[in-house]
């Protein structure tokens, strides 16, 4: 099993992610992703809107504001439910998840008695942090963030930073449906930030307090029978996986949790939670949920605006029903970095490699010129590395021997190297040494492009 602590060193050593603000310190839990960070996002993202949206005609995109209006929030039942159970340690101050100490039933069948919660932690549960037991009366706490638009504080002017990007699909569900005159069954979808105040961040980039979201909400007709809404539920469970083998997150360490009535989220009738089993335990790495048509009612009901849609086949009017499966974006970046991770001996030398998928590295090829004080073989190299960057995303690297750039390729995930050497002033031919088998082939420069662009086909 991969450390998490070879993962963030990796990601610090070669910019994929490091920590935010470092120059002051740090901020606690905030991560800036580095110059090759941002590629593998980026493509991530692309493959995700390219699989979801592009891919198919019955998902269209949308990019909503941060900040919307707090009555969706009320509407949607965030203002009141949207919290953790949380408590105190008296000594040390710091806070942690009730939940977290007890079995979830435990938990459950003492989660509105506080003062019950707080007897048991004195009795069974040292501070993690500072091994004392006293503790404070738990209580819930709000995972919004509150923002105030414009000069005075108040709560007349105040919002939420949004806590999932699913809301705008929600709210702008009218309007969306009416530009694109798409009839049932069709999605919405959107990338973009959410925030949540969590009380226990941490374990790198998994919990954030301020993170990328990839959401559809998949609207179905109002189901007369259970298996109509269970069919699309299905559906999209498999579609999970096609972006798992997308995506190259390994199926083996990902497990389906079947959320059982009374522990969902209050929107919920259904809800699975892919578990992923990252280096510090198996823990959720996405959701899909069947939210009923709980928040297009309650946005009918909270802004007196009809969210019926009529059927023009049958004539039919009701409030859509709607199945929803999340993304998490940088927890799917961790997913595929402990995916893609490789510690190996080649002829003798130990190295480390990130076997992406072509289409997610973050360069697709690295030109190297074999030596870079012979003018004539540099020269050469700058018109491969300008006719490359044409098609895909490329690193010139001049350092060192042939053999540190390869190994210093591979920690990164490029998938060829093109070297540029004597013979290539002669009959311009290149060497390109492929990342995973790390075998050398000549080919000539005008196939370069189809080499590597036939290469890049989404497996
Ligand atoms: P958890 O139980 O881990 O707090 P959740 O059930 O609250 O997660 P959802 O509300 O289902 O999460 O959010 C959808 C997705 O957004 C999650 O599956 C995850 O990929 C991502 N996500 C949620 N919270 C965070 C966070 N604090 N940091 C990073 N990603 C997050």
């Amino acid at each position: 099993m991969t450390s998490l602590d070879a993962i963030v060193s990796l990601s610090k050593r070669r910019g994929f992610v490091f920590s935010g603000s470092e120059i002051y310190g740090g901020l606690a839990n905030s991560w800036d992703f580095g110059p090759v960070g941002v590629e593998l996002k980026h493509n991530i993202k692309s493959l995700w809107w390219k699989m979801f949206v592009h891919g198919r005609d019955d998902i269209v995109g949308i990019d909503a504001s941060i900040m919307m209006n707090a009555k969706v929030w009320e509407a949607s039942g965030h203002v009141a439910n949207f919290s953790d159970p949380m408590v105190e340690c008296k000594v040390c101050h710091e806070r942690f998840r009730v939940d977290h100490f007890f079995p979830n039933k435990e938990f459950m069948a003492m989660e509105d008695d506080y003062l019950e919660q707080q007897r048991r932690l004195k009795e069974e549960i040292p501070c993690p942090s500072c091994q004392n037991r006293e503790w404070d009366v738990p209580k819930k706490f709000n995972l919004l963030f509150p923002v105030y638009l414009g000069a005075a504080e108040g709560s007349k002017n105040r919002t939420y930073l949004r806590g999932e990007t699913a809301q705008a699909m929600f709210v702008d569900f009218p309007l969306v449906q009416t530009v694109t005159a798409k009839s049932l069954p069709f999605g919405i979808a959107q990338i973009g930030k959410a925030f949540r105040n969590e009380v226990t961040p941490g374990n790198f980039i998994f919990r954030t307090r301020e993170f990328e979201q990839m959401e559809i909400e998949y609207f179905f007709p109002e189901p007369k029978e259970e298996r109509e809404w269970q069919k699309v539920f299905e559906y999209w469970r498999q579609e999970m996986y096609r972006w798992f083998h997308a995506v190259g997150i390994d199926t083996s360490k990902v497990h389906e949790i079947e959320i059982p009535d009374g522990e969902r989220a209050h929107y919920s009738k259904r809800t699975i939670d892919f578990e992923f089993e990252f280096p510090f335990g198996q823990k959720e790495l996405y959701g899909l949920a069947y939210r009923t048509n709980f928040d297009l009612r309650n946005h009918q009901t909270m802004s007196g605006k009809s969210m019926i849609y009529k059927d023009s086949e049958t004539g039919e009017e009701y409030i859509p029903h709607v199945v929803e499966p999340t993304w998490g974006v940088e927890r799917t970046a961790l997913a595929v970095l402990c995916s893609a991770y490789h510690e190996e001996e080649r002829n003798g030398q130990k190295r480390v490699v990130l076997r992406f998928k072509p289409y997610l590295a973050p360069y697709k090829v690295a030109v190297f010129p074999l030596l870079r004080n012979k003018p004539e073989i540099v020269e050469k190299a700058k018109t491969v590395y300008a006719m490359i960057k044409n098609y895909v995303h490329a690193v010139w690297d001049d350092r060192g021997n042939i053999g540190k750039r390869y190994f210093s390729q591979d920690e990164i995930g490029t998938p060829w190297c093109v070297t540029i050497d004597y013979e290539t002033l002669e009959n311009n031919t290149v060497t390109i040494r492929d990342r995973d088998t790390t075998e050398q082939e000549r080919i000539a420069i005008d196939d370069l492009p189809s080499y590597v662009l036939s290469h890049l086909a989404v497996s």
